[in-house]
C-alpha cells in the first residue's frame, strides 16, 4: 500500500477533527451507531472514512460513504485519493449512476444515496460493507432517507446473534458487524440519534477557521441585484480572497454572470480583474471544474453557484460567501413532470477556506423561518421510485418506519400509479414487470418504456431516446437565445415527422455516423467540427453514449436484446415511450389548444418543439416547462387510439 502523501497529511493534521481521531475510532468500535456533528470544514467527509480505515478495527469490507451529489462523490474521492497516494478506483473509488469507479481493492467508496438504494436490490444486508457513512444527513433527500430507514433494519438483521434453524445454538448472522455513521452539519442530530436507538452523538470541536457572518438589516426585494452590489462591494473593499454566491437556478446564474462581467469592464487599470465561474447541475463537467483552479494573479474568482455546491463541496480560496437565501428544491407537484420549483430553504453557514465572511442577503428572522419550514424531500415529492423500491425489497411503504413519514396521499398516488404501470398488481404485490422495471436505473416510467420496447421489437431505438432522456442535460441543441433561429435551423436537419424523441434520435444517430466516419471529416475531431456547425451540444450527446452503453450491458443481463429494431415502423418506438409516460399526454382542443388527458389542465407546445407550428390530434411529451404559460417540451405526435390501448384505459372484466 503506497501510504499517506506527506504533504497532504501536513494539512490534514491542521483540520479540526484531526485531534479527536482516536476517541472517533474508539466510539465506533464500541457502538454499533455514531451521529458525528461537525461544521462544514472541519474534515467529517474526507477524514473519518480514513481514520476507520487505518483502525483495522472493521474487518475487511469496503467503508461506504453515501452523498446526495454526484458532482461531491467524484470530488472527495479525487481527493482522498490523492491523500492516500492513489489514483481514484483503485484503494478509494466512487460510484454515481453510470459511472462505477470502484474496484475489488477499493475500500472506500464514496456512492451517492442513490447508488446505495441501488445496491439494496442486489445485495438486501449490503453484505459487503462493513462501515457504512451518511453524510450530509441534514439534507435529508428522498434517497437518505430510504437509505436511513433500510439501514435500521439491516442493521438489526446483521448484528442480532440469532440461534440458527436447527438450534445449534447463537451464531452472528454476519462475522462482521454493521456499523452506521450519521454525519451531519447542523443541529439536527438528536432526530437521528433517536431514530438510531439512541445513537452515541460526537461533537467534532473548534473551527478551522473563525467565519464572521452578517445579515441583511431590511428584506432585500431583488436578492440578484442586492447580491451584485453586495460583490461589488467586497471586490473593491475587502483584500484577497474568492466569492461564493448562492442563487436559485441556471437562469439566474448566466443573469447575474453576465451582470457582473458588464461590470467589471469598467474596473480602472491596475485594480484586481475578476473571474467568474458559475456551476450548476447542467454545466459540462470540465466547466463545473473550473470552480477548483486558482485565479490568475491579480484577479478575485467568483463562483456563482445553485446548491449543488452547498456543504459537500469544500472550494478553495473562498473567502466570502454570498447567501440569497433562496435554492432550488424539488416539489412535489412540479415534480410529478420532472421540474422544479424556487423555494426558500434551509441554508448553513458556508464555511470559506481561511478566515471568512459570510454575507447574508436576508434578516437574521427570515433565517430562523426559513429553517424552520424546511421540509425533508420525502414529504414533498414523488414517490413512485421509492415506492417499487420498497415494494421489491418486500417492505411495506405505509409501514416502514421513516425519520419522517410521507402522507398516506402521496403513498396512494404512487401505488396508483406503479398499477398503470404494470409494476404493481391489484393487490399491490410487485409483477414480474415490476421485478424487471427494478433492474433499470431509470425512473419507472423509462424503465417500463424500456420494457415495452422488447416487446414491440424496437429496443435499439429506444434505448438511445431513454438514454437523452436520462441524461444530465437532455438538450441536444445548445440552448441560446441569440441564436434561435440557426439553431431552428439546424435541427430542422435532423427532424424527424413524428416529432422530438424520433428527432433526437436522428441527431444521435447521425452523430454516430460522423465520428465513426474515417478522413478528415470523420473521427474525434470531424465530430467536433460537426456539432458545432449543427449547434449540437456534443458533451450532452456523448453523456447519452455512455448512458445508453451501460443500459445496454444491463439489458443482455436480463435477457433484453439490445439491438432489436423495428426499421421504419417508427411507431412501435413512441408506443413504447407511451406505455412509461403516459401521464405526460395531451389531446387536442376543437378551440385548437391541448389540454392534458390527466387533470384537463392546459399546456402549450414548447417554442423549441419541432411540433411548435403544428397541430396534431394527440401529443406525448418529457416535461412541462412553467413561466407564464405550461409548456410541453420533448414532443410527438401520437394517435389518439394508441391511448385507449393503454393498461390504465382498458377495461378490466
Ligand atoms: P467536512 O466534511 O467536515 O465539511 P471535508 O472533509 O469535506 O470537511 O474537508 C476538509 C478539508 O479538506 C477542506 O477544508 C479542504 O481543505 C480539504 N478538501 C476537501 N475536499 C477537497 C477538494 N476536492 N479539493 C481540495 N481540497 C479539499
Ligand atoms: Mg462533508
Amino acid at each position: 500500500m503506497p501510504g499517506p502523501d506527506p504533504i497532504l497529511l501536513e494539512q490534514r493534521k491542521q483540520l479540526p477533527i484531526w485531534k479527536g481521531r482516536q476517541s472517533l475510532v474508539r466510539a465506533v468500535v464500541e457502538n454499533d451507531t455514531v451521529v458525528i456533528l461537525g461544521e462544514t470544514g472541519s474534515g467529517k467527509t474526507t477524514q473519518v472514512p480514513q481514520f476507520l480505515l487505518e483502525s483495522n478495527e472493521f474487518g475487511n469490507g469496503t467503508i461506504a460513504v453515501t452523498q446526495p451529489r454526484k458532482v461531491a462523490a467524484i470530488s472527495l474521492a479525487t481527493r482522498v485519493a490523492a491523500e492516500q497516494c492513489s489514483t481514484v478506483g483503485a484503494l478509494v473509488g466512487y460510484s454515481i449512476r453510470f459511472d462505477d469507479q470502484s474496484s475489488a481493492e477499493t475500500k472506500i467508496k464514496y456512492l451517492t444515496d442513490g447508488m446505495l438504494v441501488r445496491e439494496l436490490l442486489s445485495d438486501p444486508l449490503l453484505s459487503r460493507y462493513n462501515v457504512i457513512i451518511v453524510d450530509e444527513a441534514h439534507e435529508r433527500t428522498l434517497r437518505t432517507d430510504l437509505v436511513l430507514s433500510a439501514l435500521k433494519n439491516i442493521q438489526k438483521e446483521r448484528n442480532t446473534k440469532r440461534t440458527d434453524r436447527k438450534g445449534k445454538g447463537p451464531e452472528t448472522v454476519k462475522n462482521c458487524p454493521l456499523k452506521i455513521i450519521i454525519m451531519s452539519a447542523t443541529l439536527d442530530a438528536q432526530k437521528f440519534s433517536k431514530f438510531f436507538n439512541n445513537a452515541r452523538i460526537l461533537y467534532v470541536e473548534g473551527r478551522q477557521h473563525p467565519v464572521k457572518v452578517f445579515y441583511a438589516e431590511t428584506p432585500q426585494a431583488d436578492y440578484v441585484e442586492s447580491a451584485l452590489r453586495t460583490f461589488f462591494q467586497i471586490h473593491i473593499g475587502h483584500g484577497p480572497g474568492d466569492v461564493l454566491i448562492f442563487l436559485s437556478g441556471q437562469e439566474e446564474i448566466e443573469s447575474l454572470e453576465k451582470s457582473i462581467t458588464l461590470y467589471a469592464e469598467h474596473i480602472p487599470e491596475g485594480e484586481s480583474k475578476v473571474l467568474v465561474c458559475p456551476l450548476y447541475a447542467g454545466l459540462p463537467q470540465h466547466q463545473q471544474n473550473r470552480i477548483f483552479m486558482p485565479a490568475p494573479p491579480a484577479t478575485r474568482k467568483v463562483v456563482l453557484a445553485t446548491n449543488i455546491a452547498e456543504t459537500s463541496i469544500t472550494i478553495p480560496g473562498i473567502r466570502f460567501v454570498i447567501d440569497t437565501g433562496v435554492a432550488k428544491e424539488k416539489s412535489y407537484i412540479l415534480q410529478q413532470n420532472r421540474g422544479s420549483a424556487s423555494h426558500l430553504h434551509n441554508s448553513e453557514p458556508v464555511v470559506p477556506d481561511g478566515p471568512g465572511f459570510c454575507f447574508r442577503l436576508y434578516t437574521e428572522d427570515g433565517f430562523r423561518q426559513f429553517r424552520d419550514s424546511a421540509t425533508p424531500e420525502i414529504q414533498r415529492c414523488n414517490l413512485t421510485f421509492a415506492v417499487l423500491q420498497l415494494k421489491t425489497l418486500g417492505q411495506d411503504p405505509e409501514t416502514t418506519e421513516f425519520l419522517d413519514p410521507p402522507s398516506p396521499e402521496t403513498i396512494q398516488e404512487s401505488l396508483i400509479v406503479l398499477f398503470g404501470l404494470e409494476a404493481l398488481d391489484h393487490t399491490g404485490n410487485v409483477t414480474s414487470i415490476g421485478r424487471e422495471m427494478s433492474n433499470f436505473p431509470l425512473d419507472p416510467p423509462l424503465a417500463r418504456a424500456l420494457l415495452a420496447s422488447k416487446t414491440l421489437g424496437c429496443t435499439s431505438e429506444t434505448l438511445i431516446i431513454l438514454s437523452v432522456l436520462s441524461a444530465s442535460s437532455k438538450l441536444l441543441f445548445e440552448p441560446s437565445a441569440d441564436k434561435r433561429e440557426e439553431i431552428a435551423d439546424a435541427r430542422n436537419t435532423f427532424r424527424h415527422s413524428s416529432g422530438d424523441h424520433l428527432t433526437l434520435l436522428n441527431v444521435v444517430r447521425a452523430y454516430g455516423e460522423v465520428r465513426s466516419g474515417s478522413g478528415s471529416d470523420g473521427g474525434n475531431r470531424g465530430a467536433k467540427e460537426w456539432c458545432a456547425r449543427h449547434h449540437v451540444n456534443e458533451r450532452a450527446v456523448k453523456e447519452a453514449e455512455r448512458i445508453e452503453k451501460q443500459l445496454k450491458e444491463t439489458c443482455r443481463r436480463v435477457g433484453v436484446d439490445p439491438d432489436a429494431t423495428c426499421g421504419e415502423d417508427t411507431d412501435a418506438v413512441l408506443k413504447s415511450l407511451l406505455m412509461g409516460i403516459f401521464q405526460n399526454c395531451a389531446i387536442l382542443q376543437p378551440d385548437g389548444t391541448y389540454r392534458q388527458t390527466l387533470g384537463r389542465l392546459p399546456v402549450k407546445i414548447h417554442p423549441s418543439s419541432t411540433l411548435f407550428t403544428r397541430k396534431v390530434p394527440a401529443i406525448v411529451y418529457d416535461e412541462l416547462v412553467f413561466t407564464s404559460n405550461t409548456y410541453a417540451r420533448t414532443v410527438s405526435a401520437i394517435e389518439q387510439a394508441w391511448l385507449l390501448d393503454l393498461p390504465v384505459n382498458r377495461r378490466h372484466d
